[in-house]
């Protein structure tokens, strides 16, 4: 068997330890003679995976007491919808900071359901940062203020919380929850899709204070409605089962590893490696500005664009998959989630060094 290193940006690379305990417990879970699949999802195995993959997340993100934590279905794409549904909290606007695709992906839908204020955008710099906090726009009467902590496509991170003026602060972490530490405190609402750093799709786990729900709009549908799933446990109908069982093991390994601070270290080191190639070679570039620099995905071209396939190509070839950039980008994007290990960082940088050597 052999493994690649798999830079794709979601659904990626998971760690392989825990891979092989979900294989080894595919037919028989712990002596209960069958698969977590085939549980009832309200039998006293499964309720006692999903108090642990609650327990093990609360711990990891030292997630406060007034906060819920409810394990959902639909992808980030449908928090896109439910945030304003669940939030607006009889308001008729919410404010949005727009920093790239899935940012705008956001305001679109939540245009459907209130007025959307831009409250800043950094389209003028190409989506190349965050915005200063200065230069924003921010409304009193919004319901919430929205921001994507992690742009996945355009490899944009905020390495910092902006201050909102006591509007509950609502993020889309998908593709950077547990990368680090956060302070859940300074949040209304986080949430994420699984794919990227916690397991498998099919699994959005969003993290709400308690005064925020029990007021959404009544076309909510009840599997949606937060206050409803949150007295339901996550359970008022059958969630993504499997799915949650698979994170509650990269819960376990990220424990084990020691936690968001320890993969905080390893994050940085690998996505320095990276960095610091890119910032002294003249063949590729990144144009994220260094402050603002993706730790998860890092975005970056060949001067020559016309070496794009030939770079894919002997990647590929070499077992460094998936590095082609988003479609509405073009470029290479270089996805290293927590499972990607700082070896596949290396075999990229070593091999982007040699690529360059015969083609610089
Ligand atoms: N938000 C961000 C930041 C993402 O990266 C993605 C997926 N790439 C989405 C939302 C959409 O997620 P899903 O496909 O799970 O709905």
């Amino acid at each position: 068997m052999s493994r690649v290193f798999n830079f794709g940006a979601g659904p990626a690379m998971l760690p392989e330890p825990v891979l092989r305990q979900a294989a080894e417990e595919m037919l028989d879970w712990r002596g209960s003679g069958m698969s977590v699949m085939e549980m009832s999802h309200r039998g006293k195995e499964f309720i006692g995976i999903h108090a642990q993959a609650e327990a093990d997340l609360r711990e990891l993100l030292a997630i406060p007491k007034n906060y819920k934590v409810l394990f959902l279905q639909g992808g980030a794409a449908a928090q896109f919808a439910l945030v304003p549904m669940n939030l607006l909290r009889g308001k008729d606007r919410a404010d949005y900071v727009a920093t790239g695709y899935w940012s705008q992906k956001a305001i679109a839908e939540a245009k459907r359901y209130c007025k959307v204020n831009i409250a800043a955008t950094t389209e003028d710099a190409k989506f190349t940062c965050t915005p200063k906090q200065g230069t924003w726009n921010l409304d009193p009467g919004a319901a919430y203020v929205h921001i994507t902590s992690n742009e996945t496509i355009e490899g944009v991170e905020w390495h910092w919380i902006p201050d909102t003026n006591g509007v509950p602060l609502v993020t889309d972490a998908s593709s950077h929850i547990l990368s680090r530490p956060l302070d859940v405190s300074r949040f209304g609402l986080i949430y994420a899709g699984a794919q990227k750093n916690i397991g498998q799709a099919g699994l959005t786990i969003v993290i709400v204070r308690d005064d925020l729900i029990g007021h959404a709009m009544p076309a909510t549908p009840a599997v949606f409605d937060y206050k409803i799933q949150a007295e339901a446990d996550s359970m008022h109908n059958t969630p993504a089962s499997f799915a949650l069982y698979f994170a509650g093991l990269v819960f376990e390994w990220l424990k084990q590893r020691g936690g968001l601070k320890k993969m905080e270290e390893i994050n940085i080191a690998k996505a320095r490696l990276l960095y610091d190639y890119l910032d002294q070679t003249e063949f590729y570039h990144t144009p994220v500005a260094k402050e603002d620099r993706s730790r998860m995905n890092v975005q970056f071209r060949l001067r020559n664009e016309k070496l794009d396939a030939e770079f894919l190509k002997q990647a590929e070839s070499r077992g460094l998959t998936q590095l082609k950039g988003h479609r509405a980008l073009g470029g290479m994007r270089a996805s290293i989630y927590n499972a990607m290990p700082i070896e596949g960082v290396k075999a990229l940088v070593d091999f982007m060094r040699e690529f360059e050597r015969k083609n610089g």
